[in-house]
């Protein structure tokens, strides 16, 4: 059976990756490895950085680790996030998580409010026909390869496109899930829950294209991301 191992410590992830790919995997998360270092997200991009944090921890897996490299083969799938909003170039983008403390500098991430609050401030004169924005999410798998650490390797990126609010909507959801209305709704994200969210998601979306890929034998096809 081949191995999957999440390169995330999010039990919310790591369900719906699950639910999407089913259980024709073993699965592994960062959970199994708690000595696994952190990985700085550091790139420019959504692909840059679920890259690096596959590939390191492809690296440190044959290298560093007790993680033993079956027969079957074993895969390490890392993904990256966020919010683009068009009025604001693509902002808040690879520094979602952090928006708010880019102005203060504050270490770490941002607490939700703090970033919708940002966000909110920056868009107060933007009229509601060019609050245009979408979530997007890249999705990298890199297979482990006992001789190189990395082998095959692609990524997959999905989006969501929709409408950012005047005022927050909603309890449900995490991080913009209140300001983000999807294509084709009234309601936010956090007001439509999260069945609905699953369905329509960035993630969703790059989940569902990673497994077409595994279903045509993305394994056989070497070559870059
Ligand atoms: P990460 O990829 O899990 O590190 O997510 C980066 C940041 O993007 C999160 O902290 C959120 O602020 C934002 N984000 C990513 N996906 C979502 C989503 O589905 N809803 C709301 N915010 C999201």
């Amino acid at each position: 059976m081949t191995t999957l191992i999440i390169a995330t410590r999010n039990a919310h992830k790591v369900g719906e990756i699950r639910a999407i790919l089913g259980e024709g995997f073993r699965y592994i998360t960062l959970k199994d490895f708690p000595a696994a270092p952190e990985v700085i997200e550091d790139a420019a991009t959504f692909a840059g950085n679920a890259t690096k944090k596959a590939e390191e921890l492809a690296r440190w897996l044959t290298v560093d680790s007790r993680f033993t490299i079956h027969d079957s083969r074993s895969f390490v799938l890392a993904d990256d996030s966020g919010l683009e909003v068009d009025a604001l170039d693509g902002a808040p983008g690879v520094h979602s998580a952090r928006f708010a403390a880019l102005d203060s500098g504050a270490p770490g991430n941002s607490a939700d409010a703090d970033n919708i609050a940002r966000l909110l401030r920056l868009m107060k004169d933007i009229p509601a026909e060019k609050r245009t924005a979408r979530f997007r999410c890249v999705i990298a798998l890199v297979e482990i390869n006992r001789q190189s650490a990395i082998g095959n390797r692609q990524s997959f990126d999905g989006a969501c496109e929709g409408q950012i609010l005047f005022t927050p909507r909603g309890q449900g959801g995490f991080g913009y899930d209140p300001l983000f209305v999807p294509e084709g709704f009234t309601q936010s994200f956090a007001e439509l829950g999260e069945d609905v969210k699953n369905r329509l998601s960035h993630r969703a979306k790059a989940l569902v294209m990673l497994k077409a890929a595994w279903e045509r034998g993305f394994a056989l096809n070497k070559g870059p991301a």
